[in-house]
C-alpha cells in the first residue's frame, strides 16, 4: 500500500524540478524519522519548495488528487507532528529551501523570515541589527521559524519576553482550501476582528502551511549576569524564584531548574563539561537576568543571591565570568537528554502546572511513576519560571522503552497533571504522539470546536491528518 497518483507527481516534477522533488527512498528516511530516532513513518516522496507560489500549487494539487500532506520544518518536534503516518501516502512537504529573511526593519523592531529560516539564523540577524530574536531553545541550530510558529515554541527566555505567540506580528499562510491569505503585518494594534494569525500558531501543520511571517524583535540587555546555584530540593528552587521576583522584579529572563540526577549524567556524561560547583546537590538553578543599563547588574545579583544564601535558600552558587563558562552551564542544561541516551532509554514529557506546585509536581509524579519503573531514573528540569517541567525518566542499559511500558508511565503522570488542574503538553504540542490524550482529556466542548475550525479551514481534510484533532 501507500504512493501517490501518478498524476500527482508528474505535476509535482513539473512544478519544482529536481531539487524539489526527492524521490530516493534512502533520502526520504531523513524526512520520516524523528529527531531522537525514537519514531518513524512512511512517505512516498519528499517536496521541497522555494516559494510561496509552489507551496499554493501543491496545495491545490493535493487536493486535486486527494494526497495527504504533512508540512516539515527542522524536524526537531517532539511530537511526531512533522513525520508521516505509517501509511505510506502521506506527502512531506519540506520549508528547506524557504530560507529567505525578507527584510528586516531594525527601527521598527520587527523582521520579516520565510518558514524555512533556521532559527539560529533569524537571532544573528537580528544581533546583526543591534536587535534580539528572543526565541532561544536546545534545538535552535535545527529547527525551522514555521515549526517553531506551528507549536507555538517556548523555551528558555518565556519568562521575560513570551512563547512564539507573543513574538509573532504577521503571517503568510497557505489554507487548506489552497487560498493565500497574506498577513505580513507588522501594526503591535490591529483589533479589525478576529487575530486570525493566532489561529494557526500552534495548530502544527492542520490548519495551513505557514510560508513566512513577520516577527518581534526586541533591544538586547546591555549587561547579562548567568549564575549556577546549587540547591537542597525543588521546593527551595521555588521559593528562590518567588524571592528573585519580588527583589528582582523582571530582571530574570531565564529561570531554569535541573534535579541533581540530570545535572550529574550531563557532567560525567558529556566531553569537555565541567562541573560549575564543587560540591553535589540535590537540585541546580541556572538563571540569567538582563537590563539595558550599561553597568552595575553584577553587584545587584551578587546582593540578592547573598541574601538567599543567608536565608538557607541556596547551599552554593557561582557567576559565568566568561561567555566560556556560560556556555558550559547551559551546556550542562541543554544536553541531558543526549547524555542520559548514552547509559540507556530514555522517556520524555512536558507537563505544566502552576509554578507555586512544582514541588508537589516533583512529589506527585515520583509517588504514580515509581511503582511503574522502579529502576529507572527520574531526572525532572524544565523551565520553572514557567511552571513548566520535562519529567524524564532514564531505564539505564535498555535500548528502547516498551510501548506499553511508555503508555502507563504517560497515563499515570498526565493523571496527576490534570488533578493539579495543569497541562500534560506545556509547549512541544500533540502531534501524532498525543492525539488520543488529547481527545480523552480536553474538554469536550473545546473538541468540538477545533474540530469545527479545523473543517472550516482544511474543508478536504489534506493537511497534516491524524495529528492533533
Ligand atoms: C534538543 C531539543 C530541544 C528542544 N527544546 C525545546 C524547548 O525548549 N522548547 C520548545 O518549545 N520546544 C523544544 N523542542 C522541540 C522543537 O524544537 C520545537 O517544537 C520546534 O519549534 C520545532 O521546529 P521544527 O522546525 O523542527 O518543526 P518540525 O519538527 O519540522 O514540525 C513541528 C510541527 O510543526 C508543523 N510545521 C512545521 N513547519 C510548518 C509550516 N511551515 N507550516 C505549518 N506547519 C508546520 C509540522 O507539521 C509539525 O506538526 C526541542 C527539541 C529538541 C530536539
Amino acid at each position: 500500500m501507500g504512493g501517490v497518483p501518478g498524476g500527482f507527481l508528474e505535476s509535482m516534477r513539473e512544478l519544482l524540478g529536481p531539487a524539489g522533488v526527492i524521490e530516493d527512498t534512502g533520502e526520504i528516511e531523513g524526512y520520516t524519522t524523528s529527531f531522537w530516532r525514537d519514531r518513524s513513518g512512511r512517505a512516498p516522496l519528499v517536496l521541497r519548495p522555494a516559494a510561496t507560489a509552489e507551496v499554493q500549487a501543491i496545495v491545490r494539487a493535493a487536493i486535486r488528487h486527494k494526497v495527504p500532506l504533512v508540512p516539515q520544518g527542522g524536524n526537531t518536534g517532539l511530537v511526531g507532528g512533522g513525520i508521516p503516518d505509517g501509511s505510506g501516502r502521506m506527502v512531506v512537504v519540506s520549508t528547506a529551501r524557504m530560507d529567505r529573511i525578507r527584510g528586516i526593519d531594525p527601527h521598527g523592531d520587527h523582521l520579516v523570515a520565510e518558514a524555512g529560516c533556521v532559527l539560529a539564523e533569524v537571532q544573528a540577524m537580528a544581533a546583526a541589527s543591534k536587535r534580539l530574536f528572543p526565541l532561544s531553545l536546545g534545538a535552535e541550530g535545527s529547527c525551522r521559524i514555521g515549526g517553531n510558529i506551528s507549536t507555538n515554541a517556548g523555551g528558555v527566555n518565556v519568562l521575560r519576553w513570551g512563547m512564539m505567540r507573543d513574538l509573532v506580528l504577521g503571517l503568510e499562510v497557505v489554507l487548506g482550501d489552497g487560498t493565500l491569505w497574506s498577513g505580513l503585518r507588522a501594526l503591535r494594534k490591529d483589533n479589525r476582528g478576529y487575530d486570525l494569525k493566532q489561529l494557526f500558531i500552534g495548530a502544527e501543520g492542520t490548519l495551513g502551511i505557514i510560508t513566512a511571517a513577520t516577527l518581534k524583535l526586541v533591544r538586547p540587555p546591555t549587561q547579562r549576569v548567568t549564575a549556577w546555584l546549587g540547591l537542597y530540593s525543588i521546593e527551595a528552587a521555588v521559593e528562590l524564584y518567588r524571592h528573585a521576583r519580588d527583589r528582582l522584579g523582571d530582571l530574570a529572563t531565564s529561570f531554569e531548574a535541573i534535579a541533581g540526577e540530570g545535572v550529574h549524567i550531563a557532567q560525567d556524561q558529556l566531553d569537555g563539561v565541567a562541573a560549575p560547583l564543587a560540591g553535589r546537590h540535590g537540585w541546580y538553578v541556572l538563571v540569567e537576568l538582563g537590563w539595558g543599563l550599561k553597568t552595575g547588574l553584577e553587584a545587584v545579583v551578587l546582593d540578592w543571591l547573598q541574601e538567599a544564601m543567608d536565608l538557607g535558600m541556596v547551599e552554593d552558587g557561582t557567576i559565568a565570568q566568561s561567555e566560556a563558562q556560560r556556555q558550559a552551564m547551559w551546556r550542562i542544561r541543554e544536553g541531558q537528554s543526549e547524555a542520559a541516551a548514552k547509559l540507556g532509554a530514555v522517556w520524555r514529557s512536558d507537563v505544566a502546572v502552576p509554578v507555586e506546585r512544582i514541588g508537589e509536581l516533583v512529589d506527585r509524579a515520583e509517588l504514580a511513576l515509581r511503582p511503574i519503573v522502579p529502576d529507572a531514573v527520574m531526572f525532572p528540569f524544565g523551565h520553572l519560571g514557567d511552571g513548566n517541567l520535562h519529567v524524564n525518566l532514564l531505564l539505564p542499559g535498555a535500548a528502547r522503552w516498551d510501548p506499553e511500558l511508555a503508555q502507563a508511565c504517560q497515563t499515570a503522570l498526565f493523571d496527576v497533571v490534570d488533578r493539579m488542574g495543569g497541562s500534560f503538553s506545556a509547549e512541544h504540542g500533540i502531534g501524532r504522539s498525543k492525539r488520543l490524550e488529547l481527545l480523552a482529556r480536553k474538554d469536550p466542548a473545546e473538541i468540538g470546536l477545533m474540530r469545527k475550525l479545523k473543517a472550516a479551514l482544511d474543508p478536504h481534510g489534506i493537511l497534516n491528518p491524524g495529528a492533533v484533532i
